[in-house]
């Protein structure tokens, strides 16, 4: 073996195992991690794979950054062959890949040179985004923003010296007199700068080898210090993006992990520390490419809150690398040890910040789950250590004594049923359909009215259902967003227990939040019924000709997407649907909108607390939006009592009481015949 070969050969096998030390450390950080086991649902996972890697769908969103993110991913796949061919011609000069046949050659010859050139192209433009574009979400510390533009640098250089390698071998193979190769005439990039050499530069043959050399040895060194810095930049995602898409929680991201409150041997519950959280919580820290997407959606980011997704998830990472620096050392006592996680390290203030809207989890292209970190956090704050924002410990009162949290007594919950021809489980067990009206429809006076025009529907389409009245309880869904888990776990088995007296079935709801939770998170716990929200039912109802929408209504209708509703399960097109069949209205969409919809600011519990950080309100930045509007809506619509209420509050707070606010069924209970 010659002596550069014998060099090149040290040098590789060094840089790999320090890449590979490196990565083995950081496993052994988040290996401490809770167990959870991914691997279940391997189709769907392989799927994510196809559609989240290898697609890059989500990057889409935004075209002309997908379409960069696209090519250098995939120029990072195919040019990685060429360079492995290139490592081991190094180490071994007779090796070449051309034992694949001329012609399977020649085609990656050209495959080389066109993502030389693509990627070249891609990372020009991700430098005048960053340089001159500088949009908001790309915005980073200094170590960040240097990290990125050094990579970038990198990258490029990758790209430079890589087609200086292959021109200068073309040139010398001229000023040698040699012939070219069948496959370097796909080299078309270098064949155009072949002649540089010898034309522009006027060098001999010895110099061109010396440039080629050149090249080479740079272009080689260049891809090993980067190997060698992978697992201190942000670019680790390249490694850490195929395992975090795989164990993805995907469409189980719309129920929360249940605790085990009867575990005998846990020591706390909820994330306390960062050696709590699972190390799929843990790995997805690593994955962050800090794009910032997660920012731009949410509605505490662009209201300027505390809680900022890319932040958060950055903030763990940096105290899980802290912690298990001190940890591997065996240094018990370092500080960062004893540092707590849910006050020092996250602030309360950002915890209790998150509408769990689901925005950041639906826009990160690597499948980071944010909103069950928050929500372990919340549970280590109530349950270990009884903290909560001080309005809601008021609301746990109320849930805890009367189970709604209006705190009003348990008779009252089906007053607002009196006169109106609805009939309980009680005397008429055998409905084919519960209605379950949930506190919301059940106590507060304005969404009552959502309450009596289901009922008015329901009736007048002939549907067979009954409500549980008195013996209704909260379903937990905003306790248990509240982190009070063992509350939220007592009123789902009070609940199930009452809907299994009455062999329920099938479930409608007037309220995502109810949708969502008896849907998908009662059958955790032995409660399996088909559920349905009344604009999926009142659209089937509509198709199937059993109400008849008549009066028209004069009104621009603009329709806010619930984000229970909407991102947590997908239900976009039913209330749109039941709009456009009612005559008169005029139907405007709001700029985002359905996976893209803005939070109304209610959600995960912040409906019961005030709203007292930030540059304004969320639901004041929505309304705002909507008299933005090129059509100023006369209605927002909606299919959420929660968003009602948010929705209704804001147009008050700006002055824009002009602009009504209406659920789905109320719009249709005032357009439909009704028969006599
Ligand atoms: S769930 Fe919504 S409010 Fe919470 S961090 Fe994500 S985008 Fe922001
Ligand atoms: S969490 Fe996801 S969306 Fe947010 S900055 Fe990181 S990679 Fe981007």
């Amino acid at each position: 073996m010659s002596a550069p070969s014998l060099l090149l050969l040290v040098v590789t096998v060094l840089s790999f195992g320090f890449f590979a030390w490196h990565v083995y450390r950081l496993w052994t950080y988040i290996r401490v991690g809770a167990p959870d086991s991914r691997f279940n649902k391997i189709p769907q996972r392989l799927k994510g794979i196809i559609v989240h890697i290898l697609l890059q769908k989500r990057m889409f969103k935004d075209f002309w950054p997908g379409a960069m993110h696209l090519t250098i991913f995939w120029g990072f796949v195919i040019l990685t062959i060429g360079t492995l061919e290139i490592l081991i011609q190094g180490i071994s000069p007779s090796f070449s890949l051309l034992f694949i046949g001329e012609k399977a050659y020649s085609a990656f010859v050209f495959s080389q040179e066109f993502f030389n050139v693509a990627v070249t192209l891609a990372i020009l433009y991700a430098y005048y985004r960053r340089l001159i574009l500088k949009p908001e979400r790309l915005r980073n510390d200094l170590h960040g923003s240097l990290d990125a533009l050094f990579i970038l640098f990198l990258i490029l250089y990758l790209m430079i010296s890589n087609l200086g390698a292959n021109s200068a071998n073309l040139a010398e193979k001229v000023a040698a007199g040699e012939a070219w190769a069948n496959f370097d005439q796909w080299c078309f990039a270098s064949r155009l700068l072949a002649p540089v050499y010898s034309q522009t530069l006027s060098l001999d043959a010895a110099s061109i080898h010396q440039a080629f050399v050149f090249w080479w040895w740079s272009h080689i060194l260049v891809i090993l210090g980067f190997l060698c810095y992978l697992p201190f930049s942000k670019h680790l995602h390249i490694i850490v993006f195929l395992p975090n898409v795989f164990f993805t929680r995907g469409e189980d991201r719309n129920r929360l992990r249940t605790l085990n409150l009867e575990d005998e041997k846990a020591e706390s519950f909820g994330a306390g520390k960062i050696e709590d959280f699972t190390w799929k919580q843990l790995l997805d820290s690593y994955a962050c490419t800090e794009c910032g997407r997660c920012n731009t959606f949410c509605p505490t980011y662009t209201t300027d809150k505390p809680l900022q997704p890319k932040k958060l998830i950055l903030d763990l990472r940096d105290h899980l690398l802290e912690k298990g620096k001190a940890r591997n050392k065996g240094d018990m006592d370092e500080p960062v040890m004893k540092r707590d996680l849910v006050t020092e390290i996250i602030g309360e203030d950002v915890i209790w910040d998150c509408t769990t809207c689901m925005a950041c989890v639906e826009s990160c292209p690597i499948l980071i789950e944010h909103v069950d970190k928050i929500v372990d956090m919340r549970r280590n704050l109530v349950l270990m250590h009884g903290k909560s924002e001080p309005e809601v410990l008021k609301v746990f009162n109320n849930w805890e004594t009367h189970s709604n949290p209006w705190g009003i007594g348990y008779a009252e919950r089906a007053a607002w049923a009196e006169g109106l021809p609805v009939k309980f489980a009680k005397e008429h067990p055998d409905a084919e359909f519960l209605y379950y009206v949930g506190c919301a429809a059940s106590f507060d006076k304005r969404n009552q009215s959502i309450a009596r025009a289901m009922v008015k529907i329901l009736n007048e389409a002939g549907v067979d259902f009954a409500i549980l009245g008195k013996e209704e309880r909260c379903n937990g869904e905003t306790a248990r967003r509240l982190g009070n888990e063992y509350l939220a776990q007592n009123m789902i088995r009070e609940n199930i227990e009452v809907l299994e007296r009455y062999r329920v079935r099938k479930v409608i709801t007037t309220c995502p939040h109810c949708f969502n939770t008896l849907k998908n998170e009662y059958p955790e716990f032995g409660g399996n019924y088909e559920v349905f929200h009344h604009t999926e039912i009142i659209a089937k109802l509509i198709e199937e000709g059993k109400i008849a929408l008549e009066k028209p209504l004069e009104e621009i209708v603009a329709y806010h997407d619930s984000c229970y509703l909407g991102r947590y399960n997908q239900v976009y097109d039913a209330p749109r649907e039941i709009i456009s069949r009612i005559p008169g209205i005029q139907v405007v969409e709001f700029e985002r909108s359905r996976a893209k919809g803005f939070c109304c600011g209610a959600g995960g519990g912040r409906m019961w607390m005030e709203e007292k950080r930030g540059s304004s309100r969320i639901n004041v930045e929505r309304v705002n939006e909507a008299t933005s509007l090129s059509r100023k809506p006369d209605t927002i619509a909606s299919a959420c009592p929660f968003c009602l209420i948010m929705m209704e509050d804001g147009t008050k707070v700006t002055n824009n009481t002009d602009i009504s606010t209406k659920d789905i069924s109320e719009l249709v209970a005032e357009s439909m015949r009704v028969t006599e």
